[in-house]
């Protein structure tokens, strides 16, 4: 067993507001430069949704697909990259029209526009040409039109989201996903680095890019499937997420979490065992591959555990954070957190709690019709496509678990003690 310290996040997106307040303090303190204006370290994407950068989700759109292979996770074979291209050019790369053209408003309209039978409106005009722009899509696109087009992407086959979606105004559901770079136990980005730029910190696994060792080949960029890695056009070299390492370093939060409106983020300390990180990337089917992420995560309670990460020069103070931070319970113990598309095997360490709402029958817990899983907004089999590479009895055993909680809550007296009652009726006699 070999021991090793990992500082992990997890984002309970029931709480999020998708307000972007965490992206703004972030883009401010490391991004607000030239070179950096399309890069978000964090972002907020409304899902079910584009993304940014677009379509990330879908690795067919970049790399050509991904396969697991003699143990590991490689480029699918046959694919239209040779060998020979592969070295000498990376045309796996999301272009900037994939991100978006940054726009601002045309303000002068609203003020010189003669009185007429509407409002005047502030045109959009791009930050790049200073023409004013069609804006066709955009990262946060369902914000508007809360999640009912996904037309506007024309060179994009949605057949498969939309057979698995129910994309009427009726069955319109929403919710935002919050994202950072996932700091992951196996990182693509660092294995595809030709320069050796790329590295994982060994006291805190913190992934970073060496600035003096980049020479801008991009192969982060491509190789990482959450898309994380973002390439500054002006300074020729890569950037990313750093975790905000100086102020946690100092014993501060990261800005995004920091400054979150809905306190939907918990960051914790987490021991892992390095050995078993082969094992996961080596399962071929997919759904087995949460379940495998779970066994590499240590419990720090656990005393043979600690002895061993003191011999193998954990320092106390990461394990005692470890005991006392919430990662562990909430992923492994109480099973109420996921990572985001296991399947791609980097081993992500941003995991997230499912949303709950809306919920279709909030107080019912169970009733004759069968499970009010099944009549809830936001389908469990799309958290699960999300969450567990399609396995829906985690998500499923997770949300009821949320419920539960919520309807306990909501029934305790004045004087803190459950009305029992309240529970019996919805079906909840264990409690
Ligand atoms: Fe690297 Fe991407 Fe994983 Fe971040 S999310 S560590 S950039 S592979
Ligand atoms: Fe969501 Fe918090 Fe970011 Fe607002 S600040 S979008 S609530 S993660």
């Amino acid at each position: 067993m070999k021991i090793k310290a990992q500082m992990a996040m997890i984002m309970n997106l029931d709480k999020c507001i998708g307000c972007h307040t965490c992206s703004i303090p972030c883009k401010n303190v490391w991004t607000n430069r030239i070179g950096a204006e399309y890069i978000w370290y964090n972002n907020v994407e409304t899902k079910p949704g584009i993304g940014y950068p677009k379509i990330w989700e879908n690795q067919n759109i970049y790399n050509g697909g991904w396969e697991v292979a003699n143990g590991s996770l490689q480029l699918k074979a046959g694919g239209k990259i040779s060998k020979f291209v592969k070295i000498f050019h990376n045309p796996d790369l999301p272009k900037i029209d994939d991100y978006y053209e940054p726009w601002t408003y045309d303000y002068a309209k609203l003020i010189s526009r003669a009185p007429g039978k509407h409002q005047p409106t502030a045109r959009p005009k791009s930050l790049i040409t200073g023409e004013n722009i069609e804006i066709k899509w955009g990262p946060s696109w369902e914000d508007d039109l809360a999640g009912a087009s996904t037309t506007a992407v024309d060179d994009v086959n949605f057949k498969d989201l939309q057979d698995s979606l129910y994309l009427n105004f009726q069955n319109v559901f929403m919710f935002y996903l919050p994202r950072i770079c996932e700091h992951c136990l196996n990182p693509a980005c660092v294995a595809s680095c030709p320069s050796g730029a790329l590295y994982k910190r060994d006291e805190d696994g913190i992934v970073l890019v060496d600035q003096e060792r980049c020479r801008g080949w991009r192969y982060c960029v491509s190789g990482c499937p959450y898309k994380k890695v973002y390439f500054n056009w002006k300074a020729g070299r890569s950037e990313k997420c750093i975790l905000c390492y100086p102020r946690m370093e100092a014993g501060m939060p990261t800005l995004c979490a920091e400054s979150c409106v809905g306190r939907i983020r918990y960051i914790g300390a987490v021991l892992y065992d390095a050995d078993r990180i082969k094992d996961v990337a080596g399962i071929a089917d997919d759904r087995k591959v949460y379940s495998a992420h779970l066994n590499i995560l240590l419990n720090p309670d656990d005393p043979e555990i600690i002895s061993h990460a003191i011999e193998q020069g954990i320092p106390e103070t990461f394990i005692h954070a470890a005991q006392r931070s919430p990662i562990y319970k909430l992923a492994v113990e109480w099973k109420l957190a996921f990572p985001p598309h296991p399947e791609f095997r980097t081993l992500p360490m941003v995991w997230y709690i499912p949303p709950l709402s809306p919920v279709a029958n909030s107080l019912e817990y169970e009733d004759e019709t069968g499970d009010v899983l099944d009549n809830m907004r936001i389908p469990v089999k799309y958290l699960a496509n999300l969450l567990t590479a399609g396995d829906e009895p985690p998500i499923r055993s997770a949300l009821r678990r949320m419920i539960a909680l919520r309807i306990y809550m909501r029934s305790l007296r004045v004087d803190g003690s459950p009305n029992l009652e309240v529970l019996e009726a919805v079906g909840m006699n264990e409690i």
